[in-house]
């Protein structure tokens, strides 16, 4: 768990002693690193701002370091991401199959980021879990597994690109972020802080946005590469979906719903939705949202669960959806077809009456 000794340092220099790895396994990484290896950095399915963050920003430390160093991704991630340094470079699973599974299986050392099981990775599961690689994870999400080696868990960060800095400190080697680095850093520290306002923002966060900045992270535009990118049609489908809101008042839930249609209607491209559900959640007096979007190829429902308070989304889709991630925000998904998902959804509601009314 995190150790919370927030000293004040008006310096910046040290921001906070932050860890889940004992001075052992710090140890033990800074030797395993102070020699040239074969590095694969690996994250989650559908990479968010988190995901392709924090990989990159790892990346970049690494090959300071002179290793040999690949993000491999297990697929394809938002346009608005596709401008964050080094993400050229980055290797999908998906189209790249041989040439990943060949760097998987020579790695030495294997970063897993920003996932707990490597079932979250889809169909990379197989040959991760086969690799001989040195294991180390980063994450902070709930419930991680036990493949790793070395294990940097802590669900109380706000992002592991947060993380990453962390780790980077614990290496005692801030002064080898750089602009680049930094930049990549601060995309997934603003992107899972929904610009830094959920709760797992903490004064520490803003210290280390302060330090990326000082380091050259341009705030500005970043916000504008990843928010202000839209096109006209991602706006109409946004419209969309804020037509098909519905609210259930008496328990506190709203829920939007896209079907396969909608999203061919308006020329849906992966990442449209991301975001969406936080327009429900922003009603007043509701403490619960949904998004179920409909994907017919997959032959899935994809479900994003968001709450305030104390209300577990995570407990909610592990229990339901077959899915998890944070206290107030989830994934999940359903095999069930669209009306039949939500219809699933309203009759489980009324279980949690009590819990969503104590909020
Ligand atoms: P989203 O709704 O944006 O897809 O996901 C919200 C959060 O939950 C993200 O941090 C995401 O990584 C995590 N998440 C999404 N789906 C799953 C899942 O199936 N399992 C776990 N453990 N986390 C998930
Ligand atoms: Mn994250």
């Amino acid at each position: 768990m995190y150790l919370s000794l927030k000293t004040r340092h008006s310096n910046f220099k040290k921001i906070v002693y932050s860890s889940s790895m004992n001075k052992q396994d710090i140890t033990s990484i800074k030797q395993l690193l102070s020699t040239e290896k074969k590095i694969v950095i690996v994250p989650h399915k559908n990479p968010d701002g988190d995901a392709i963050g924090s990989t990159l920003g790892l990346y970049h430390y690494l090959l300071k370091s002179n290793h040999q160093v690949h993000v491999i991704v297990p697929n394809d991630y938002p346009d608005f991401l596709k401008w964050i340094p080094g993400e050229d470079r980055i290797l999908k699973h998906d189209t790249q199959t041989t040439e990943c599974n060949t760097l998987i299986e020579n790695a030495e050392v294997m970063f897993t980021l920003d996932f707990n099981a490597f079932h979250r990775t889809g169909n990379m599961e197989t040959v991760l879990s086969e690799s001989k690689a040195i294991k180390i994870m980063i994450d902070h999400h709930q419930s991680p597994d036990d493949y790793a080696k070395y294990m940097f868990s802590d669900v109380s960060m706000s992002s592991t690109c947060e993380m990453i800095y962390h780790f980077i400190e614990m290496l005692d080697d801030t002064e080898a972020i750089d602009a680049t680095i930094a930049t990549c850093l601060y995309v997934g520290i603003m992107t899972d802080t929904g610009s830094f306002r959920f709760t797992a923002t903490t004064s520490t966060t803003h210290q280390i946005i302060a330090q990326l900045i000082e380091k050259g992270a341009n705030n500005a535009e970043i916000h504008n590469n990843i928010y202000d990118t839209n096109s006209y049609e991602r706006l109409q489908l946004l419209g969309c979906a804020l037509s098909n809101l519905k609210v259930i008042p008496e328990l506190r839930t709203a829920y939007i719903s896209l079907s396969q249609e909608e999203l061919y209607k308006y020329n849906y491209k992966k990442g449209d939705t991301e975001g969406v559900v936080n327009y429900a959640l922003s009603l007043n007096n509701i403490v619960f949202a949904a998004i179920f979007i409909e994907d017919k190829p997959e032959g899935i429902v994809k479900i994003s669960l968001r709450s305030k308070g104390n209300f577990s989304v995570n407990e909610f889709s592990r229990a339901h959806f077959n899915g998890g991630g944070h206290t107030n925000a989830a994934g999940g998904k359903s095999e069930l077809p669209l009306k039949e998902t939500i219809a699933k959804f309203i009759s489980i509601l009324s279980g949690y009456n009590k819990a969503l009314n104590d909020e």
